[in-house]
Parts: C-alpha cells; structure tokens; sequence
C-alpha cells in the first residue's frame, strides 16, 4: 500500500494526511474547497515545524512530508491510484453517502474505503457501496499526529481481512488500534458525548460557570482539558452531530442535545474553528491574554 487518499481537509483530514504522509505513503488530500486545502497544507507545516523545533523530527522528515502530499478539488481525479481512501469530509449521513457512491464508482476494485466518521453507521455508509466487505470505519483523534488511539469500526459486512489490513496498517502509522463493533457512537463518542452534553446542561442550568465547570473537571477528575473546552477543540457542530445520531440510533432521551448546544451551532458558535465557543478565540481575544502576560 503506498497510495492513501484522504477526502477533506479540515481539522482531521489535514492531521490524516499528516500522519500518513510522514510515514512514508504518497497521500491525495482531496477537498471541494480550494481555501480548505490551503489552509490544511499550511496545518501541516506550521505542525512539521513545531515538530522540528522540538528535533522530533529533521527538516528533511518535513520536506519529505510535505513533499508525499498533493491536493485535488475534484474526487474521481484523486483516488485513481488509491490502496486506500479515508474520508474525512464533514459529519452529515447525505454528504457520507453521496461521497461513497462516488468513491466505489471511482476506485479500483480492490481499494479500501475507511471513514474516519465519529458516529454514522458504518453498515449504512458501506450498503451504497458494492464493496460492504472492503469498507471500515477508522476513526482517529484529534490532534491525529500526536493522539495513538485509532477505533476500528468493523461493519455488519466488514472482512476480517480487511479489518485485519487496517490494524495492521495502523500499527505501522505508530498508532495502537483498537477493534470495536459498529453501533451508534461507537466507543469512544457513546462515553465522551453524554459527559460532554451534560457539561454544557450544568452551564445551561446556571450551576456554574465556564471556567468553573472546567476547572472541576480538571483539577477535581485529572482530566487534561475542560469539558466545554474540549467541545470547542472537538468543534460544537461536530458534537451536536454525534448526539443527534446516538439519539436516533438508540431512541434514548438521555442522548438528546442540550438546547444551548442547538443554539449556539445555529448561532455559528462552532469552537475554534469559527473564533468562539464557549472560549473566546478571536485575534484581540488572543493580544489581550498576550499583553496581560507582560504586565
Ligand atoms: P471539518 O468541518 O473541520 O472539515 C470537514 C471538511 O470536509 C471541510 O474542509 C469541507 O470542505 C470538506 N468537505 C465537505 N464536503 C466534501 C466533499 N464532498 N468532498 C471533499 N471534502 C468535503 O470537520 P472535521 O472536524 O475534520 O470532521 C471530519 C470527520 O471526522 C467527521 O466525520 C467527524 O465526525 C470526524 N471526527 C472529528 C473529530 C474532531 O475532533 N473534530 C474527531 C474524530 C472524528
């Protein structure tokens, strides 16, 4: 396997092809939007860098690198050459299945097909195909280069070659996978969503404050990052997303987003990614903590 398409650029897809990319394989990252490719390619650099600083890595690893990477608006063009494809286009079941429709039309037939989904049914997304057995879900963590954990999502009709492929290849990216079954949330997001939602119900409820739910949960619970922090990093429309699936999938009420989560993403209120969540991420925001650090 020596050629891997990733499909978006975003906050994952960039740290896919990132991680692939520095091991060595020829990676198409492949967005609809010509900005998100720009600005993913320049994640990446600004990451390599950071690494180089740190001599985690040669400024040759970071050439190489970034040298592995070519980027493509258009799909059927990308993934000509791919061994495997990772989507990580945005968390929404028309645009997942719209895309693999297309990929199983444009790939070659023994290709792969993994998404990097937090939540959507596998078995769904692998049923528009007419390769269920090659498809599988392969969800890493944000941030992709530095996170080990990889949930492999085995599908209903996921080959246990194929999952075996893709532990496999996950070991050879420096990651430790682990192989789960294919139900809403998976592991990981069923855990972490719920504690999530009710963070964001604790501040909606008026029991306190942002910086105090945080603080709590990371002094009181060893926890390295807040709660609504870490929704914001995650991004809230990503959040909103898995819950509303876990909420349809199990028909539970305990699932059902918090009504100030449904507000602030309709508000455009998405986390860093839009400059605020329930952090302020704005450029003034960040002069103001800077000089407050020389006074
Ligand atoms: P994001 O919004 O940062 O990026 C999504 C990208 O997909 C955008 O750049 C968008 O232009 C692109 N896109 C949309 N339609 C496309 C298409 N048809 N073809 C190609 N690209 C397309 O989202 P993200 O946070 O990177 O999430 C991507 C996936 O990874 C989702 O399925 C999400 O659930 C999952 N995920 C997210 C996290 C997280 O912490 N954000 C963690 C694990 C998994």
């Amino acid at each position: 396997m020596k050629n891997v398409a990733v499909i978006g650029a975003g906050t994952m897809g960039n740290g896919i092809a990132h991680t692939f990319a520095q091991s060595g394989f020829r990676v198409q990252l492949i967005d609809v939007n010509e900005n998100a490719l720009k600005k993913g390619i320049e994640t990446i650099t600004k990451n390599l860098d950071r690494m180089v600083s740190k001599e985690a890595i040669t400024v040759a690893q970071k050439e190489e690198t970034l040298a592995n990477i070519t980027t493509f608006t258009n799909i059927t063009e990308g993934v000509e050459y791919a061994s495997l494809v990772v989507e990580a286009a945005t968390e929404n079941i028309d645009l997942k299945l719209k895309i693999f429709k297309q990929l199983d039309e444009a790939c070659p037939e023994g290709t792969i097909l993994a998404t990097n989904t937090s939540s959507i049914s596998i078995t769904q997304i692998a049923s528009v195909t007419s390769r269920p057995d090659h498809v599988i879900g392969m969800h890493f963590m944000n941030p992709v280069p530095i996170m080990k954990l990889v949930e492999i999502i085995r599908g209903y009709n996921t080959s246990d070659a194929i999952t075996e492929t893709i532990m496999d290849l996950s070991k050879t990216l420096g990651k430790i996978p682990v192989e789960v079954n294919d139900y809403p949330g998976f592991v990981a997001n069923r855990i972490l969503m719920p504690m999530l939602n009710e963070s964001i119900e604790t501040l909606y409820n008026g029991v306190a404050g942002v910086f105090e739910i945080d603080t709590v949960m990371k002094l009181g619970m060893a926890h390295p990052m807040g709660p609504l922090q870490l929704a914001d990093f995650i991004g809230l429309d990503v959040c909103l997303s898995i819950l509303n699936v876990m909420y349809d999938g199990f028909k539970n009420p305990k699932y059902a987003p918090c009504p100030l989560l449904v507000n602030m993403v309709r508000a455009g209120k998405l986390g860093i990614k839009s400059g605020e969540g329930f952090y302020d991420y704005s450029e003034s925001r960040k002069a103001e903590k800077i000089a407050k650090q020389f006074q």
